[in-house]
């Protein structure tokens, strides 16, 4: 399992901006091919981005709805992001958690949907930065693991948990690579409490402020299996410079020994 390297898109572009895709494909097929690459859309742009990704590209959602589908206006749900091509879903990210009043079980819900319609799934997570002030950013995450995450799930393979601090996103201010470490190692942890080696394919991302000139930084930690990337996402010039760092911490450190270490520091 390589890192993945995930773009969010938020409510951002229309048909003129998949040029934008395209160059990220052509990034990822100058790269070694250890990495994977994904890039969550509007529902409305799903069908065009898959297109323009050329399968070098993995095309996601960024929400979905719980049910298959019913009366509610305005959602949208796993299945039909499956059938517009989707192949991942963002869901509990903390814009929707603040915006939608989405609870912990709300985000639950939509995992099991995304499972239902075999789509891979990245679970949001993140301590506030008035829970970091007070030293609970650990037990914070470890809460809403607990509470977001249905243990049970065989999740689908290139699903996520990704730690983004809510203090970092879209902010330019980003964790200390100690803190990082703090907070992956301790939600592998739980991780590993909750659902034993199952956990082994569950990626843990980092997000909030990722940037090219700070990825290499963050990519290298072994606990960081990916980054979540929200604005950097947006212009292929930015995001494929990301994919270029994780590609440079690969081909230096090797998957397999990245994977050695991790297990190693799982275990102590
Ligand atoms: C995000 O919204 O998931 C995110 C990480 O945003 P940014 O990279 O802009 O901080």
């Amino acid at each position: 399992m390589g890192l993945l390297i995930a773009g969010n898109w938020k409510m951002n572009g229309l048909g003129d901006r998949l040029g934008e895709v395209s160059a990220v494909a052509e990034c990822a097929r100058t790269t070694s091919g250890h990495n994977d690459v994904l890039i969550c859309v509007p529902s409305t742009l799903i069908t065009r981005a898959v297109e323009a990704g050329a399968g070098l590209v993995v095309i996601g959602g960024e929400d979905c709805g719980a049910g298959v589908s019913g009366a509610f206006t305005g959602d949208i749900s796993a299945e039909m992001l499956k059938d517009a091509g989707a192949s991942a879903v963002i869901v509990g990210h903390s814009e929707r958690r603040r915006n939608h009043n989405e609870t912990d079980a709300m985000v639950a819900t939509k995992a099991v949907a995304a499972r239902r319609a075999g789509l891979a799934v990245i679970i949001c997570i993140g301590e506030t930065q008035a829970q970091r002030d007070e030293g609970a950013a650990l037990s914070a995450c470890s809460a809403q693991i607990a509470a977001s995450l249905p243990v049970d799930l065989e999740f689908s393979e290139g699903s996520a948990i990704a730690y983004e601090p809510l203090w970092a996103i879209g902010t330019g201010r980003v964790p200390t690579a100690g803190e990082i470490v703090e907070v992956h190692q301790s939600i592998r942890q739980r991780l590993t409490d909750l659902m034993g080696d199952r956990n082994h394919g569950l990626r843990i991302l980092y997000g909030g402020s990722v940037t090219a000139e700070n990825a290499e930084s963050i990519l290298e930690l072994p606990q960081v299996d990916g980054v979540l990337v929200g604005g950097a996402s947006l212009r292929s010039h930015d995001f494929n410079g990301i994919i270029r760092a994780a590609d440079a911490v690969t081909r230096h450190s090797g998957d397999p020994l990245r994977r050695l270490r991790h297990a190693y520091e799982t275990d102590r």
